[in-house]
């Protein structure tokens, strides 16, 4: 598209921000515009919306979409909150966290050492199996 496209992580930004700060007044027209065209943004935007209003927990599927962010730590209160809550009481996202962390200690080991081949071989085998 233009090169004065916002990107997501900044549409993100600005969607909390709007949500902490100016809740009652509208969305600015080029975030507004982002949200209509991207989908993962206007997901992560429903959801953060949801969760500020109160009206609901996160459901599996929402969680696992976040996973990645949250174990990046790229999630902020109070959305790690919620996820962290749905952890301690689902097992299916529990261990699905679990698995996800325990396979990203290994590539951190793994570059470490200098990536060995092999266990390489032994996270991808590990994968499909999942
Ligand atoms: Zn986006
Ligand atoms: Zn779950």
């Amino acid at each position: 598209m233009n090169s004065r496209h916002l990107n997501c992580d900044a549409v993100i930004k600005r969607v909390i921000d709007h949500l902490e700060r100016t809740p009652g007044v509208p969305l600015d027209a080029e975030t507004e515009k982002h949200l209509k065209a991207c989908a993962d943004c206007h997901s992560r935007a429903e959801i953060e919306r949801r969760i500020r209003i109160g009206t609901g927990k996160l459901n599996c599927e929402e969680v696992i979409e976040l996973l990645f962010d949250y174990l990046d730590q790229e999630i902020s209160h109070p959305l790690s909150t919620h996820i962290e809550r749905h952890l301690e009481t689902c097992r299916d996202c529990f261990s699905r966290a679990e698995f996800e962390k325990r396979l990203r200690a290994r590539v951190r080991e793994s570059a470490e050492v200098q990536a060995p081949e092999r266990l390489k071989l032994r996270i991808k085998s590990l994968i499909e199996k999942f």
